[in-house]
């Protein structure tokens, strides 16, 4: 795709959502009583949703497969057709789901996806050979254009008719398309390392967490490992937000509904709220976010000029409706715990608060291992946005000239601030190459102004702060499942729960293999023996797969020269060594958080 060029705009954009007519149609041919709903491109590939007569296998995926490759030879050219609702509904008479789409489309509101838009949209087919679907297109000239090795149909997942889980359940078949078959080949080898890093396969492979039915669904068990991880993650982060002198601050669950009408959330955040609790006749809810009380402290007592800047951090639980069907693993979840922070200052300090924090967040995310970053400046909206356009004229500067000075590559999402202000994401690019958005500043305007808050200047008159929200690592969960991902299990040293194992030949060399195993926890290196009656081949291969950064092997010889042999989990071998030079290197390894 050229530089800058929207996906939306691009051949292979085009390609995919050809690709995707062409299966609908060889779907139909299978089944002439199938029911087809919308199949738009997604990122690398496209899918499209059916209502069967029955489950698809994957040996019908390979007959489909084969019949695209005959339609795409074909050449059929796609037409396009303009029609009104009247005849668009002549058209799909026996096809349900089309019919409500139309009427989305009539009534407008929707698009021929059941996106929501915001104008009245045109009503248009696509013909190709004898299939026809509604579309807006775009579409490559003809079937021919597709090219049939780049293409390949990937898996069959259940998707509800408009993500609603009281509508029926479909099956999604999901396809993959692109120019040439070294991308299709570069593509699939991604989709199998993506498989062997998969955080929620990892996360049971090495004991990290899990869920359980019992609790519930999108609510996180965090296990001794991956507890240990997170330990270790938000130990750092304490240490560092203490040197950037935070405050740390601890708030409760559930709030008073007064406070969230206050806050505002009950009139633009509800759906994303649990039902309220009954507390003596008050309602209380989960809170979904931690600025309320956050806000509730700096009000606890009359501020001043000199008290500013004020930045509160949090790691505060915090509780969200998702849908059962769009959860997923750590990465979506329905309780999470953020790594929260809200900075308050006086205008005069912005500009110098607004580069602290964004700078404070890349060093944070450098420790953990990323050093590609992708930054997204948020300006205001004109048509829903809090305060006067001059209002949003600073803070906007500041965070845009924070950007520059950082030198991290940015991009600017004209118009795309959510209404109360201006804001960074900061995205994280894995080893994969797949963006993670983790951390976010975020300026506004409303909630000082809906809680009026107040600091005394020094010419005695009451001011308003600015107020900037701030998460980080994001939220603890997704976080980990992110970290997972990125180093496939293998996290830097540091973060490591077990760090070495030692691993003694026979029975004889366990005595010292406890000896040493005291010598390393004295320096406060996480480390466990394998006493058990393995051969040692067996051992290193369960320690590979933990994913255990050094393997101590501990024989004969080690026991007589007072040394270990050193293995790494990457398979390098530096071999035997000094008790004191090991824990050297290893110190070394994790001071340099490698
Ligand atoms: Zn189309
Ligand atoms: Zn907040």
């Amino acid at each position: 795709m050229a530089e800058n060029e929207r996906y939306e705009d691009s051949q292979l954009y085009s390609i995919r959502h050809s690709a995707a007519h062409v299966m609908a149609q060889a779907v139909v041919e299978m089944f002439p009583d199938a029911k087809y709903t919308i199949g738009p491109p997604i990122e690398d590939g496209f899918y499209y949703d059916f209502d069967l007569p029955r489950t698809l296998t994957p040996e019908d995926l390979k007959s489909l497969e084969k019949r695209m490759r005959q339609i795409i030879a074909g050449k059929y050219p796609f037409e396009k057709q303009v029609l009104s609702a009247g005849e668009a509904r002549e058209i799909f008479a026996d096809q349900s789901y089309k019919l409500e789409l139309i009427d989305g489309l009539e009534q407008g509101g929707f698009d021929e996806y059941g996106n929501p838009l915001d104008e009245v949209p045109e009503i248009s087919i696509y013909k190709h050979d004898h299939f026809i679907d509604l579309c807006r297109g775009p579409h490559v000239e003809n079937t021919g254009k597709i090219n049939p090795s780049a293409l390949k149909l990937l898996n069959v997942a259940g998707a509800y008719w408009r993500g609603d889980e009281k509508r029926p359940m479909l099956q999604r078949i999901y396809g993959t398309a692109w120019k040439t078959s070294q991308e299709l080949e570069e593509y699939l080898w991604k989709l199998e390392e993506a498989k062997k890093r998969d955080h929620r396969r990892l996360g049971k492979e090495l004991d990290l967490f899990s869920v359980s039915d019992d609790v519930g669904a999108g609510l996180i068990l965090w296990h001794p490992k991956g507890g240990m991880v997170r330990k270790l993650a938000e130990d750092y982060c304490r240490e560092e937000h203490e040197r950037g002198e935070y405050d740390f601050v601890y708030s409760p669950h559930i709030g008073k509904a007064a406070l969230w009408e206050t806050s505002g959330h009950l009139d633009w955040y509800q759906e994303n709220m649990y039902s309220p609790l009954d507390i003596e006749g008050q309602e209380y809810y989960l809170k979904p976010m931690n600025c309320p009380f956050h806000i509730k402290i700096y009000q606890s007592s009359m501020r001043s000029y000199r008290d500013l800047p004020l930045r509160y951090a949090e790691w505060g639980t915090v509780y969200r409706y998702e849908r059962s069907g769009v959860l997923h693993g750590l990465l979506r979840v329905r309780g999470f715990t953020q790594d929260d922070a809200h900075l308050f200052c006086r205008p005069d300090q912005m500009p110098a608060e607004i580069d602290r924090v964004l700078q404070f967040s890349l060093n944070i995310l450098r420790a953990f291992g990323f050093d590609h970053f992708q930054a997204y400046l948020s300006t205001r909206n004109p048509e829903k946005a809090a305060g006067a356009p001059e209002q949003w004229e600073a803070p906007t500067e500041a965070l845009r000239q924070a950007l520059i000075r950082t030198e991290v590559p940015y991009q600017v999402d004209e118009g795309e601030a959510t209404f109360y202000g201006p804001k960074i994401d900061i995205k994280v690019k894995d080893a994969l190459g797949r963006e993670w958005q983790l951390s976010t500043i975020q300026f506004d305007f409303t909630l000082p102004e809906r809680f009026d808050l107040t600091f005394i200047g020094d010419d005695g008159q009451e001011h308003r702060p600015y107020m900037i929200h701030r998460a980080l690592l994001g939220s603890m969960e997704r976080f980990m499942g992110v970290l997972i991902e990125h180093h496939a299990g293998a996290f830097p040293v540091w973060l490591m729960p077990v760090q070495a194992v030692l691993i003694p030949i026979a029975d004889r060399h366990i005595p010292y293999a406890e000896k040493v195993l005291d010598q390393l926890k004295d320096e406060g290196i996480r480390a466990e023996v394998d006493a058990r009656g393995e051969r040692m081949n067996a051992k290193i291969r369960d320690a590979q797969r933990q994913k255990i950064p050094y393997m101590l092997v501990v024989g004969d010889r080690e026991v007589e020269n007072e040394q270990v042999a050193l293995r790494l989990r990457s398979g390098e071998n530096p071999g035997a060594m000094s008790v004191p030079e090991f824990i050297n290197r290893c110190q070394k390894d994790i001071s340099d958080r490698k």
